[in-house]
């Protein structure tokens, strides 16, 4: 059995079931979480009689890194390959007073949002608990003159986590109780499963969770989330609402600002109407144009700075909390399915400007 992806109990049990006491699960566990183990041998404070044992019957693999870009801002974009071959996209962010790391929760995704790259590439498969945490435990390797551990995780790269949900539930976990990241600090990003929003707002956690809304009004989330059509904007609100209710955590609606689509003072006003008086933000992502061979003919554009403040400017008159994205790795092909797909069409190094998620 592949020990990453384990919780401490669990490595106690398998422990136990080799005829060894529980506490060389735990012992186990920080070397893996906490001390970026890549193998038994490293464990020095256990015998080598029991790292040869280990060995044989059980492994610690991690899927190796097979290309990485570094922008000039320092975001880096990793692409790892699973054991079945399968390629998914890591980004990671570090500011002066933190480290946050997008990760992938499936290899590909099958809710062909019009305006992502990895949309156009459809569904391949759910990613395990075990390949989600090693996301974060690789990004952490990436500086190793400070070997820092990030301090922040968004689900926001390579596929939708509430359709994978007891993996990312299970990864979710790990994160917090092994890694030692507080619950506050990772977010879930969804496109708007209604069935996983009220499963995870019955776990009551204290994670951030952020709805993808992109559009006001039905007809043209629709446009855009294809896949969205039994699910109205109505819905999204109640179940937020409802997650509000069940955890006492703040909201967040994700809005992808196209220009010319979703960015009129009409599209703001409604959404203002959606959004004014409970506990919710909206985090506004300007769309950035994506190039490239294979995701030429995506037809937005990005929005005109003056339709933009204007656009924010309406939702905080009618005092909604408002953010914007700032863009980050502008030249390594940080949107979600990118680098992927870049890498099946041309050499690592890119130009392609940072989109969504
Ligand atoms: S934006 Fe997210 S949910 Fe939509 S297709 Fe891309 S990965 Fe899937």
């Amino acid at each position: 059995m592949n020990f990453l992806g384990q919780n401490t109990s669990e490595l106690e049990n398998i422990l136990r079931s080799m005829g060894e006491a529980a506490f060389r699960g735990r012992q186990i566990s920080e070397w893996i979480y906490k001390k970026g183990a890549t193998s038994f041998d490293q464990m020095t404070n256990i015998g080598a009689q029991l790292r040869q044992k280990l060995a044989a019957e059980h492994e610690l693999v991690f899927p190796p890194v097979v290309a990485r870009s570094v922008s000039g801002d320092g975001t880096t974009k990793l692409l790892l390959e699973m054991a079945d071959g399968e390629r998914i996209e890591t980004v990671r962010l570090p500011y002066p007073d933190r480290l946050s790391v997008c990760v992938s929760s499936q290899a590909g995704c099958a809710m062909a949002c019009q305006f992502c790259a990895t949309g156009l590439g459809g569904f391949r498969r759910n990613l395990s608990a075990g390949e989600i945490v090693s996301q974060i435990l690789l990004s952490r390797s990436q500086d190793e003159s400070r070997n820092q551990t990030p301090t922040h995780v968004v689900f926001m790269g390579m596929g939708e986590p509430l359709l994978n949900f007891g993996n990312v539930l299970k990864s979710v976990h790990l994160m917090h109780n092994e890694i030692g990241i507080p619950m506050r600090h990772i977010t879930v990003s969804t496109v708007g499963i209604l069935s996983g929003i009220e499963k995870l707002a019955a776990e009551k956690l204290q994670l951030t969770l952020a709805i993808s809304l992109h559009a006001p009004d039905d007809a043209l989330r629709h446009r855009l989330i294809p896949t969205s059509t039994k699910t109205g904007v109505a819905d999204l609100i109640k179940a937020a609402k409802n997650y509000v209710a069940a955890t006492g955590r703040r909201v967040t609606f994700e809005y992808v600002v196209l220009g010319g689509v979703n960015d009129t003072p009409e599209m703001a006003q409604k959404l203002a109407r959606w959004c004014k008086g409970w506990p919710c933000h909206v985090n506004l992502i300007p769309w950035n144009a994506v190039a490239g061979a294979s995701l030429e003919g995506m037809g937005f554009g990005a929005p005109k700075a003056d339709d933009l403040r204007r656009f924010r400017a309406i939702l905080e008159e009618a005092g909604v909390a408002t953010t914007q994205r700032v863009q980050r790795g502008a030249d390594v092909a940080a949107a979600c399915g990118q680098l992927r797909a870049l890498q099946q069409e041309r050499p690592f190094e890119t130009s392609i400007p940072l989109a969504v998620r």
